[in-house]
């Protein structure tokens, strides 16, 4: 889950002009959408929860099909490089839940 904020100019009904603005998006969902010039900001309701289990689901979805893949393209690479990648997915997705929680921790207050 990824937090990522973008700066565009936008028509503001507060301000009645154009404005810059801060959109925030999770993923690629927009969450919120602020006025530079007069702070106003335009929630958009997303379902943060949905969103993260939706995630979670097509990780774990495509993973398989990902590795088979690799097995088909090469065998002796994909054995050697293996038990590395299989080590360092449980920490990986570890890091990945803390970051989302946070995310969803501060999109909650
Ligand atoms: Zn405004």
């Amino acid at each position: 889950m990824k937090k990522t904020e973008m700066e565009a100019i936008l028509f503001c009904v507060h301000c009645n002009d154009e404005t810059p603005h801060i959109i925030t998006y999770i993923n690629s969902k927009i969450i919120s959408v602020k006025c530079e010039e007069c702070n106003k900001v335009s929630e958009v309701k997303v379902d943060i929860l949905k969103e993260f289990f939706k995630e979670m689901y097509e990780r774990l979805l495509t993973k398989p099909s990902r590795i088979t893949q690799e097995y088909k393209e090469d065998l002796n690479k994909f054995l050697k490089h293996l038990p590395i990648r299989l080590a360092s997915k449980p920490y990986r997705l570890l890091r990945d839940l803390n970051q989302s929680r946070k995310i969803i921790k501060n999109f909650k207050h």
